[in-house]
């Protein structure tokens, strides 16, 4: 093993090496996020069965692996879905590493403690435990394929300076995430590596994310009312969730909001700010009701001497009875904006704040099974980097473990199969 020193600064135990270069790894895994580490975990409890014991190790840009599981579902990790269709296979993998795991009555499935660092340092320890390597502060900027199989190019930052390595390894996995949230250092590299391989690579998208609307919504700031969200594309219902919506200074966020990002598709050929013009969202705060109903009550409301805001108040919050009331965000009834209230999206908010990417490595191209490359053998992928993404609720971390799982046991097994590298 390598001379390790420990860098990590709030306190994981992420180790350098000096000189990575010297080793000829088995298996080398590109980021240290919910993919990469999910696929450390497994291939190093999968080889711990055999005598012959693999080099494994993970390269990692930021300092510390899995910052973005640690910031996920508010810092509790919503880790999984009762609804996801290999959820067994998540939950029985988390019980071979120590998480236990809870279900709320929504299916979302999170750590029994509901820290998400702890699935961080689960799976991290599971790793490092085994034996597998994990740098920080380690960018891989380069990737080859040779006849004697990869040759990896490694940027380490140490002590403000960057030391530049040069890795060979016998398999590669690509788990550098997608572009979303760069700030926990997904900043699209992965789609860069895998373009230079010949993988195509389908258009980006940043989803669950809030949507920023052309009306002026400044007004309603920090409400937060329920209603059932729906996205029409030229007059067609293509998305409708019961859900809170939460109004910010200039845009609709919330869950239902966040899961309509994925349905709001840019028009070919227009600016992304340009391109939703054939898209309307409709609020209904009144789902239960219908118009006729509505206008029943107000009318009553009226009898009772209730009139304008005071009419609505028992409806919704006093900031959007005002709105409605004053006719401020559309000239229509009370009633009809209770049962619609409509709004033009202007585009979803942009990669700072989204979730997740839509688009990625095409999935036509890697097989499912074993999520080796079709085109590049011994590359294989896992996690955001590949084109899916999911709704709210736990199925992109599930998406990440599973492509991870999948991908750590075909390169494992195929190994433990053959001769190791020396
Ligand atoms: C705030 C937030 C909350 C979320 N909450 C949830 C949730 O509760 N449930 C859910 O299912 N999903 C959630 N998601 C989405 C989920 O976290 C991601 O889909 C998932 O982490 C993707 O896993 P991944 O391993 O592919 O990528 P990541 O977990 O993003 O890991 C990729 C890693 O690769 C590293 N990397 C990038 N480029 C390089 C390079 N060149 N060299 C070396 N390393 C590199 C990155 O630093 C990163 O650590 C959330 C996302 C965000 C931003």
């Amino acid at each position: 093993m390598p001379e390790g020193v420990s860098c990590f600064s709030d306190g994981q135990r992420v180790k350098l090496v000096k000189r990575i270069s010297d080793e000829k790894w088995d298996i080398l895994i590109i980021g240290g996020g919910a993919a990469g580490l999910a696929a450390a975990a497994e291939a190093a409890m999968a080889a711990e069965k055999s005598d012959r014991k693999p080099k494994i190790i993970v390269l990692e840009k930021r300092p510390g692996t899995g910052s973005k599981i640690c910031a996920s579902g508010n810092g509790r990790c919503n880790l999984s879905n009762a609804a996801c269709p290999d959820v067994r296979r998540t939950l029985e993998f988390f019980a071979r590493v120590g998480v236990l795991t809870r279900t709320d009555d929504e299916g979302r499935i999170y750590p029994y403690s509901e820290e998400a660092a702890d699935v961080e340092r689960a799976l991290r320890m599971a790793a490092e435990n085994r034996g597998v390597s994990i740098f920080g502060n380690t960018a891989v900027t380069g990737l080859e394929k040779g006849e004697r199989g990869f040759t990896v190019t490694a940027e380490t930052v140490r002590d403000g300076r960057k030391e530049i390595s040069f890795l060979s390894a016998e398999r590669v996995l690509m788990a550098a995430g997608g572009k979303s949230a760069p700030k926990f250092g997904t900043t699209g590299d992965g789609y860069v590596l895998s373009r230079k391989l010949g993988h195509r690579v389908l258009p980006l998208a940043p989803v669950l994310t809030a949507i920023e609307v052309r009306e002026d919504v400044s007004s309603l700031a920090g409400v937060r009312e329920k209603a059932r969200a729906a996205l029409y594309h030229d007059g067609r219902c293509v998305f409708s969730e019961d859900g809170e919506v939460q109004f910010t200074k200039d845009s609709l966020s919330g869950i239902c909001i966040f899961n309509m990002s994925r349905f709001l598709k840019p028009e070919k050929g227009k600016r992304l700010e340009e391109g939703f013009g054939r898209y309307e969202i409709v609020l209904d705060f009144l789902p239960d009701f219908t118009e006729r109903q509505a206008k029943d009550f107000l009318t009553e409301q009226g009898k009772r001497g209730l009139f304008g805001e005071a009419a609505l108040n028992s409806i919704v919050k006093e900031k959007l009875a005002k709105a409605i009331a004053e006719r401020t965000l559309s000239g229509e009834e009370p009633e009809v904006q209770l049962k619609a209230m409509r709004f033009v999206p202007k585009m979803p908010k942009g990669w700072e704040t989204a979730q997740v990417t839509r688009g990625g490595v095409d999935l036509s191209e890697v097989d499912v099974d074993t999520m080796e490359s079709k085109i590049v053998s011994g590359l294989y992928f896992a996690g955001e980097v590949l084109d899916y993404d999911g709704p709210c609720g736990g199925y992109n971390l599930n998406h990440a473990w599973i492509t991870g799982i999948k991908a750590a046991k075909a390169m494992t097994g195929d190994l433990l199969c053959t001769e190791f590298s020396r």
